[in-house]
């Protein structure tokens, strides 16, 4: 039973050379001389999502943040694996599900190479395998005083279907220096990029896209990059329909600042936090 039901909906021919074996045996395989990106993420009914969204949307949702966190570090999406814990199997339910799932999928070319299905609470884990140029990655610790600070997309939303930036985010490679996803607020997530790399920033808060900024769930790019690519970087959101917004620069000061009447004032982080009624 369980068997079919992978077999039905999560089994498909693959699409990379570099997957040498999907699922169906006890691991799967990758060839690669690439450098490996991995990352995790799970929803769980209740606490990421209700019965408000269609399984579909949450198919495409469940690889959305994932692929966000790849885009983060710039790196190719090549492949994933779905740990699906279900009360029960729903026919309906799975089909919808799957199409979601595979839209996104395809879109990047991306096989589902295993996974793991249990009986119980409704959540959906995805593990996914990008790959980068030997070297290379957008890495938190990486940003450079004087850089600029930038944003993609419009803030606040509250998008359902999300848009990686995957693309754009591997063509920065070449032009940004550091980048985070934007899930939990823009000031949280951006002061990680400061703590990473021991420095501040100035922001402008006119200047940030949208109004509700740090409401979380975003995921768009924060990325800062020197000013010397500021023109490739601006040329490539244009080509790339990427909506592309300034919004301040990195200084040695640590902390996120702005300025008033020429002074600094510090900003407060605001944002979501997992566990902020707990003793954890
Ligand atoms: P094992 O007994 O080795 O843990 P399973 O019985 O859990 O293996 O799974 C059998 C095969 O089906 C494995 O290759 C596994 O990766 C794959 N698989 C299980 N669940 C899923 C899923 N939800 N999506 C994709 N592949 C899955
Ligand atoms: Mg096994």
């Amino acid at each position: 039973m369980e068997f079919d039901l992978i077999h039905k909906y999560f089994h498909r021919p693959s699409k990379n050379p570099q997957v040498l074996l999907g699922n169906g045996d006890d691991c799967a395989l990758i060839q690669t001389n690439q450098t490996l990106a991995f990352s995790i993420d799970t929803l769980v009914y209740g606490t990421h999502f209700t019965d408000s969204i269609s399984p579909f949307d949450l198919g495409y949702r469940a690889l959305a943040v994932n692929l966000s966190d790849l885009a983060a570090m710039g790196a190719k999406p090549v492949a994933f694996l779905l740990a699906l814990t279900l009360p029960n199997p729903d026919d309906v339910w799975l089909s919808e599900f799957s199409r979601g799932l595979f839209s996104l999928a395809d879109s990047f070319s991306m096989d589902l190479i295993g996974g793991n299905t249990t009986q119980g609470p409704l959540a959906i884990t995805i593990q996914i395998i990008g790959t980068l140029p030997q070297g290379k990655a957008l890495k938190r610790s990486n940003a450079k005083t004087g850089d600029d600070m930038y944003v993609t997309g419009i803030l606040g939303l509250g998008l359902v279907k999300p848009t990686p930036r995957i693309l754009f985010a591997q063509a920065l490679l070449d032009l940004a220096h550091a980048a985070i996803d934007i899930s939990d607020g823009l000031t949280q997530d951006l002061s990680h990029i400061l703590a990473a790399s021991k420095l501040g920033a100035v922001i402008d808060l006119h200047k940030i896209p949208g109004s509700h900024f740090d409401q979380g769930e975003d995921y768009e790019l924060c990325f800062t990059a020197p000013k010397a690519t500021a023109t490739a970087i601006e040329t490539l959101a244009t080509t790339m329909n990427v909506p592309l917004s300034k919004i301040g620069h990195i200084i040695e000061k640590p902390g996120l600042w702005q300025i008033e009447n020429g002074q600094y004032v510090k900003l407060p982080i605001k944002g979501y936090q997992h566990f902020r009624e707990s003793a954890i």
